[in-house]
């Protein structure tokens, strides 16, 4: 009898240097690879039309590099768990193939399949292939988790890393199980959201990787990363969310690229988000709570109006806005002015870091919760290893300092073009063009209220 494995496809949607689908075909002679739809409709608070977007761009992709090498994308809708077990039964598959998934709600799906497959006598095999290490393998000297950046990231960089496997070329013949066809938005009744993705796919993120792994400016990012003007950064977030690329195969090509400063900056860059990752793994109640109880009693007194004002970029404070805009149109927003938006809802616009995250979360084609958590609580001050809550970013000089020319406000904010690049760095006092409104909040005044906001929920405890 002919050993027939499945692979259970998730977040790691490419051939090449894939762990488990590498282990399947090496100990099978047929491999019938499946991807599992989500059922959710609409409306959720975690996810929107941009990921679910690019994810249809990237099956489709997946299916056209699975028929080259001979094979055929296995799609179905529903629960993972009991659609495996369906497609267990129908062709007689002995083992069930996946890479293991960092975050708490696709773990929980893994231990339910696990269990199906006991239950069937059905062999599980799980791989780590989302990061480099995984979170209980980077531990302080007792064996604890780390709270705190820089010792976790000394600790990760020390560690041997695993060097990438070859693109797998054949499957054992093509399944003749049936499939649902390609999603599209209609699939989740989505309306399109961001006009402006990046290209989805294996062969695009490939050459995103390649072209930056080789360009000046991996060499120049220790310089030119918080500047959100132009392309500064790598740009392969939402690859690495997806699984288009290799967390191994992206290592190994910095390494080839050289040992300077910036390629040592990006690689810690790597490094926060695994420790975001481990930070999720170790307290899932991050997703609920501020990770530092001291901040659990802050009050969040922001009104809807405002909230409502930021999410539409109209603040009437441009760099905020403008990276709203840039979020709405492609998805993105470049790190530096995450943060400068984030620490302006939750500190200037007293809005709960909760509805910032889930509003990233609906938005981003890069959605990955751990960091988008990480980076929401850091921003509002109350995470693992934040910024102190005193230490309140003034959205006026960060633009003077990251944006002085307002290439990336006028770029974003078209009806801003003509204004004088020093009249963006401070609080104007009309309006800075007839269709933009005036800042809906004094800075300073904002700041001095969330100081006491914070010392008064730490008095109290
Ligand atoms: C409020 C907030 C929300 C965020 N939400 C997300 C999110 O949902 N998904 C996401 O991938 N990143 C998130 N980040 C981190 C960061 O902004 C993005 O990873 C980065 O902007 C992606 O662009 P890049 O690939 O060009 O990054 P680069 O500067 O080229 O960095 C290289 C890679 O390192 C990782 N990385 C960089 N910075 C961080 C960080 N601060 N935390 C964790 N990983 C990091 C990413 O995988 C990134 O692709 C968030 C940051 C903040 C402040």
């Amino acid at each position: 009898m002919p050993r027939v494995c499945i692979h259970w496809f998730r977040r790691d949607l490419r051939l090449t240097d894939n762990s488990a689908l590498h282990h399947a075909v090496r100990s099978s002679d047929q491999v019938i690879p499946v991807y599992i739809l989500s059922n959710w409709q609409q409306h959720h608070q975690w996810t929107g039309p941009a990921r679910q977007q690019f994810l249809c761009g990237c099956l489709e992709s997946l299916a056209g590099n699975l028929a080259a090498a001979g094979s055929k994308l296995v799609l179905r809708q529903g629960c993972a768990d009991a659609e495996l077990e369906k497609l267990i039964r129908e062709t007689g598959a002995t083992a069930v193939f996946t890479n293991r998934d960092p975050d708490p709600f696709g773990r929980a799906m893994e231990q339910k399949v696990a269990a199906i497959c006991t239950r069937l006598g059905v062999e599980f095999k799980s791989f780590k292939d989302a990061v480099l290490h995984e979170a209980g393998e980077v531990l302080t000297g007792e064996g604890k988790p780390y709270r705190v950046y820089t010792p976790y990231s000394r600790n990760w960089l020390s560690l041997p890393k695993a060097a990438p496997s070859p693109r797998v070329k054949s499957f054992g013949a093509a399944a003749t199980v049936s499939s649902l066809q390609l999603p599209t938005l209609k699939t989740w009744s989505l309306n399109p959201g961001a006009s402006q993705l990046p290209d989805p796919g294996e062969r695009a993120a490939r050459d995103r990787m390649k072209q930056f792994t080789s360009s000046a400016i991996l060499g120049k990012y220790s310089q030119h990363r918080n500047l959100p003007a132009g392309r500064t950064t790598s740009q392969l977030s939402q690859d690495l969310r997806f699984g288009l690329i290799s967390i191994r195969e992206l290592y190994a090509r910095c390494m080839a690229a050289g040992n300077d400063a910036s390629i040592l900056t990006y690689i810690k860059e790597l490094a926060w988000r695994e420790f975001y990752m481990a930070v999720l793994h170790h307290w899932p109640e991050v997703l609920e709570h501020e990770f530092n109880a001291d901040f659990r009693n802050v009050p969040w007194p922001g009104e809807d109006t405002a909230f409502e004002a930021w999410k539409q970029g109209r603040t009437g404070f441009p760099i905020v806005d403008a990276g709203i805009r840039q979020l709405l149109a492609t998805g993105l927003m470049h790190n530096r002015v995450r943060m400068i938006t984030a620490m302006f809802l939750t500190k200037d616009l007293h809005v709960h870091w909760r509805l910032g995250e889930s509003f990233f979360m609906q938005h981003l084609v890069d959605g990955e919760i751990a960091s988008n958590n990480g980076g929401w609580q850091w921003s509002a001050g109350t995470g693992a290893d934040a910024a102190p809550y005193f230490r309140i970013q003034n959205p006026w000089t960060q633009t003077k300092s990251y944006d002085p020319e307002g290439a990336y406000i006028k770029h974003w904010l078209p009806e801003l073009a003509h204004v004088p690049a020093a009249h963006l760095t401070a609080p104007p006092l009309r309006p800075l063009s007839p269709d933009y409104p005036l800042p809906i909040v004094d800075h300073s005044i904002e700041r001095d209220r969330t100081l006491e906001r914070f010392k008064h929920a730490r008095i109290k405890q």
